[in-house]
């Protein structure tokens, strides 16, 4: 067995056994819990064989890597880290606020398309696709599919899961520290990534923001 083997394994187990407190703990987190679980479980799905795949592709260049480092954990903490601490343990309980029973159903109308996109992004962008800002072997300009007329479809689709998190744990510091963590890393990212877009891709790039928007369609092209 290998060290990642081991590791991989004894963080399987740990988020099993998470997974398994924030079940057991449904009654005082409500239904919305076990959404925004599926919802975590569904990100690392949709996830992990673009991930697997990509791995044989080899990085050319980094970005910002100290920078990128710290969104990186910045956003596992607020995105992942808190909520299933709060959820797992009642770290967080004095936080909580009364919510009708239906309000997840909000949630769920977020998840829904932001899902969609998610997963079209990732099939779009293909062996193109990285977590952080970085370029990779024979790294294509995609233009296509979900990015033919938003620049930001894989970002528009965190934003739109993680608008959902508040209607789904009823915490002021859960719902405000996915949003607050991906507001940061988006700000901080986005100059840093299509700065390096324009710089590999030229014109090409030029011309494909020019009639394209960051999160929403230009309406007039
Ligand atoms: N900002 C995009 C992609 C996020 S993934 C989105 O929100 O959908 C980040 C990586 O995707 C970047 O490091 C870059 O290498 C790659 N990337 C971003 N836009 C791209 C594009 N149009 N074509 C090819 N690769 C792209």
């Amino acid at each position: 067995m290998t060290p990642q083997l081991v590791m991989r394994s004894i963080m399987t187990i740990i988020m099993i056994g998470l997974a398994g407190l924030i079940l057991w703990r449904l009654q005082i987190n409500g239904w919305g819990s076990i959404v925004w679980l599926a919802s975590a479980v569904l990100m690392m799905v949709i996830r992990s064989p673009y991930a697997a795949r990509n791995k044989e592709n080899e990085i050319t260049e980094r970005f910002a890597v100290s920078k990128e480092r710290f969104l990186l954990l910045l956003v596992s903490v607020g995105g992942t880290l808190l909520p299933v601490l709060h959820l797992s343990t009642g770290l967080l309980l004095f936080a909580n606020y009364e919510a009708p029973n239906w309000l997840p159903v909000v949630g769920i109308l977020f998840l829904v398309p932001g899902f969609w996109l998610f997963w079209r992004s990732h099939a779009d962008l293909g062996r193109n696709w990285s977590v952080t800002t970085e370029l990779r072997e024979a790294h294509t300009l995609v233009s296509h599919g979900v990015y033919k007329h938003i620049q930001h479809p894989m970002y528009f689709a965190i934003w739109l899961i993680f608008l959902a998190y508040p209607f789904l744990i009823q915490n002021w510091i859960v719902g405000a520290a996915g949003i607050v963590s991906f507001a940061i890393l988006y700000a901080v990212r986005v100059p840093i990534e299509e700065a390096m877009m324009r710089h590999e891709f030229g014109i090409e790039y030029e011309e494909y923001s020019s009639r394209t928007g960051r999160l929403w369609p230009q309406l007039s092209k």
